[in-house]
């Protein structure tokens, strides 16, 4: 089996959608990541088990960039408390906004790099 165009997946991924049909929802609503794609059944449990690499990084970069900004700002400390609360929920809003993205990007990944088809055996 050909590897697919990384270009490909990732236009699959901004848009949610199956890495491996491209039309299928990738989500139920905005969080719940569905178990099978509706039209041509590929299994996204399998691929959730490869994400958490992809996931905990990209969460640290979240983060990561929310220290930079803090760090940059130099707030005095009487605004420190309020500094902190920008900060946390800016970080909480960009991980909870970015999730499904990440998500989708992460399981295109893992279908770029062992592009599986469906599994026979278990049916
Ligand atoms: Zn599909």
């Amino acid at each position: 089996m050909s590897r697919p165009a990384i270009s490909k997946l990732l236009s699959h991924a901004a848009r949610r959608r199956c890495p491996c049909c491209g039309r299928g929802r990738l989500f139920d609503g905005f969080f719940s990541l569905k178990h099978r794609c509706e039209t041509c059944d590929y299994d996204f449990d399998a691929s959730e088990g490869s994400t958490w690499f992809f996931m905990y990084m990209t969460s640290g970069g979240v983060i990561g960039v929310c220290f930079l900004i803090l760090f940059f700002w130099r707030p005095a400390r009487e605004e420190m408390v309020f500094a902190s609360s920008v900060m946390i929920g800016a970080a909480a809003v960009l991980l909870l906004g970015s999730l499904p993205w990440r998500k989708a990007v992460a399981i295109a990944l893992d279908y770029w790099i062992e592009p599986r088809v469906r599994d026979k055996a278990n049916e």
